[in-house]
């Protein structure tokens, strides 16, 4: 079995409504996804975590090193190409589109195996988790406060045990934000807050004081994440557990976060950090530690089956009777193509998301929505 072709799909769509967060402005959704075709017609998919034109230039950089390559080898590969890049690029983009390319080689390595990739991983501690509702993001020409308070409490209404919710603006308003949110979603549901690295120092410090009697689970990327030193202030400074981790792409960007005990809770995302290869590692490395994991997740369905399989197989920690389940970020927020990509949508019934158990990644990838969706450039 060798690999034959490398393909890249940039799938694009305008919101009807833009939203933002405290970084960045959403006014199309747009992934880029990977597919990687054998010599004997077996194909792999993959994601890339960012910017997707930008990720599909890298991947087709990383190509010609692929072509004739044993898919199976993931070990070797995944070195070969981080080395092709690695002078001017241990994280970023060399890395997510690493990341993509990575998950379709254990997507095909499933297949010929005819097992999930969770079984290629040492097997499973459980076949389904429960999810939480990532939304709540700012939209113009709207009251914030009584949108998202809305907003989080029809996730309540379809069964969520938990939301996380965008803060990172103005600290007074982001606070009405917080006191709105746990009114409507009421004492039992678990709260979270990311602020995508908009606050100083000094305000994330107010708020994180501030909100903590609105019992939230974990304060999400306070300050900017090249301050390392910061967060470890941050979670000195405040009562809220610190998260953190999506931009930290690769082993090396997560050694000093965790072995310096910057955050609380580590949060790799499969499509950046490096793929099941790296991933692998950087739980571990979490797990001696004794960080706290969650994923980032934040694509379409390939991206949340691929971060299925890695979590049906993490380790539990502590791996006492009754272990801390992780759980599973489901994006809310508008993106047609996210499921259509996939036959069978990966949805969750209350609260609840099953790890699929077809072989690699468990999914069929629906070509049809890939051509509907496909950036027209114009
Ligand atoms: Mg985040």
């Amino acid at each position: 079995m060798k690999i034959a072709a490398v393909h890249t799909h940039i799938l694009d769509h305008l919101l009807d409504t833009a939203f933002e967060s405290a970084s960045m402005r959403f006014t199309r959704r747009q992934h880029c996804l990977v597919e990687v075709v054998c010599d004997d017609g077996t194909v792999g998919w993959g994601e890339c975590l960012g910017p997707a034109k930008l990720n599909a230039a890298v991947v087709d950089a990383y190509a010609s090193a692929l072509i004739g390559q044993d898919p199976l080898q993931t070990e070797r590969i995944w070195l070969e190409l981080y080395n092709l890049l690695r002078d001017q690029g241990q994280r970023g983009l060399t890395v997510t589109a690493l990341s993509g390319i990575d998950i379709a080689l254990w997507d095909i390595k499933g297949k010929r195996f005819d097992a999930p990739v969770s079984t290629l991983l040492g097997g499973r501690f459980r076949d389904s988790v429960r999810a939480y509702a990532t939304g709540s993001f700012r939209r113009e020409g709207v009251d914030r406060v009584k949108d998202i308070a809305k907003e989080v409490a029809d996730y309540r209404h379809e069964g969520f045990h938990a939301v996380k919710i965008k803060i990172g603006f103005d600290v007074e308003e982001d606070l009405r934000v917080i006191a709105a949110v746990r009114e409507a979603i009421g004492p039992e549901l678990r709260l979270m807050i990311d602020a995508n690295h908009g606050y100083d120092y000094l305000e994330a410090i107010e708020v994180g004081k501030r909100a903590a009697e609105y019992d939230v689970d974990w304060f999400e990327e306070p300050v900017l994440p090249e301050q390392i030193s910061t967060y470890r202030a941050v979670r000195d400074g405040q009562p809220i557990p610190v998260a953190g981790g999506e931009t930290w792409h690769g082993r090396y960007a997560m050694l000093e976060p965790l072995a310096t005990r910057a955050v609380d809770i580590v949060q790799p995302d499969i499509c950046g950090v490096g793929g099941f290869t790296e991933i692998r590692r950087v739980a571990d490395m979490a797990a001696m530690h004794g960080v706290r994991l969650v994923p980032h997740v934040w694509g379409t369905a390939i991206c949340l089956a691929a971060s299925l399989q890695f979590m049906a197989a993490l380790l539990p920690n502590p791996p006492r009777r009754d272990p801390i389940e992780p759980i599973l970020e489901f994006d809310r927020t508008e993106n047609p193509f996210r499921q259509a990509v996939v036959t069978t949508p990966i949805e969750h019934v209350g609260g609840v998301v099953a790890i699929p158990d077809a072989p690699g990644l468990g999914i069929d990838v629906n070509r049809d929505a890939l051509a509907k969706f496909a950036l027209k450039e114009s």
